[in-house]
């Protein structure tokens, strides 16, 4: 078994390396892995918090084989696969129930403070692939949660400019940011008073929403119970309006952006959902210039899209949650 962390020094960033992961089932058209009454999964269970089988992480990791001038590490820490229902045709979060996916998102932070606890660990990210279009491999409805030995380059950055925001202005960039898009209201979907959504002016992906905290917090092991359930419920909506938005199943992928394990102030979390269609029969490529330079195309207008998801809002909202608003 070969799996190590190989780092790239033009970009400053880690490459995770398993061969492990050349043994994984391809969506299998047998057995779930995930249904109810497996030998992983047991029985009577509403959600589950496995380690992954195959793990791009480990707290048994092998040591790393730096050659000559190349920088490697060990691959140190957890893969976690996270089933919110024993609904194997689940279509999304929204089909279950608030309270019961409330459940879910407190194991969830209940998981990341034990992985806190580690020692090693150095960043939590808790994200969910939706679609064959982009290489799920198990139907089964599942997120997932890395828990890695180091910060992430795209974390690394947001956390640099919330700094400098912080040291420059005394304010919180995130928090200015939501502000300003309140005040304007043009891009903001929804609130339940404590989360919004929020279409970001500088989207990059044609139907990419933002669900951000009122309350300026790091990260998710610092919500309350009753934040916890509110966030949810802003999950839900942007789940049930991106299924909804161009009338088919819509791919997406969902980012956890939190604040590092060790602690700064000037973090704001926020979940970024990456829808990859732009219109019901187009994906949305990353290709040359996204993938090369990860320069963003944009091919209509933020705001254009912001007003049909307004409208998607106010057709499942009523159903999701009578009390929430769409703006
Ligand atoms: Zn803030
Ligand atoms: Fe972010």
């Amino acid at each position: 078994m070969a799996m190590e962390l190989r780092y790239n020094p033009l970009i400053g960033e880690w490459i995770m390396v398993s061969s492990v992961r050349e043994a994984r089932p391809w969506q299998p058209s047998d057995r779930c892995p995930f249904d109810e009454g497996n030998e992983e999964t047991g029985t009577g269970w509403r959600f589950l918090i496995l380690p992954n089988r195959f793990p791009m992480l480990s707290p048994n990791a092998p040591k790393a084989r730096s050659v000559d001038d190349f920088k490697a590490r060990r691959s140190l820490g957890y893969c976690m696969v996270i089933v919110e229902s024993p609904k194997h045709d689940l279509k999304d979060l929204h089909e279950i129930p608030l309270d019961d996916l409330a459940l879910v998102m407190k194991g969830v932070r209940d998981e990341m403070i034990k992985l806190e606890g580690s020692g090693f660990v150095k960043y939590i990210y808790f994200f969910r692939n939706k679609g064959k279009e982009i290489g799920v491999s198990l139907t089964h409805p599942h997120s997932q949660m890395y828990a890695l030995p180091y910060v992430p380059l795209r974390i690394r950055l947001e956390l640099r400019n919330m700094r400098r925001h912080m040291k420059r202005t005394g304010k919180c960039l995130l928090c200015s940011i939501l502000d300003e898009e309140v005040k304007l209201g043009e891009r903001v979907i929804y609130t339940n008073g404590d989360f919004y959504i929020v279409k970001p002016y500088y989207s990059m992906w044609p139907y990419e929403v933002h669900v951000i905290p009122r309350r300026h917090v790091q990260k998710m092991t610092q919500l309350t119970d009753d934040e916890l359930v509110k966030l949810t419920d802003a999950l839900r909506v942007t789940t049930a309006m991106l299924d909804n938005v161009l009338g088919r199943d819509m791919p997406y992928i969902m980012a956890f952006h939190q604040g590092p394990v060790k602690n700064d102030d000037s973090y704001h979390m926020h979940v970024e959902f990456y829808p990859m269609l732009r219109d019901a029969n187009k994906l949305k490529y990353a290709a040359g210039v996204e993938w090369g330079l990860w320069t963003f195309t944009y091919d209509s207008l933020p705001e254009d899209k912001a007003r049909e998801l307004k409208e998607t809002c106010r057709k499942v909202t009523p159903i999701l949650n009578p009390q929430g608003n769409c703006t």
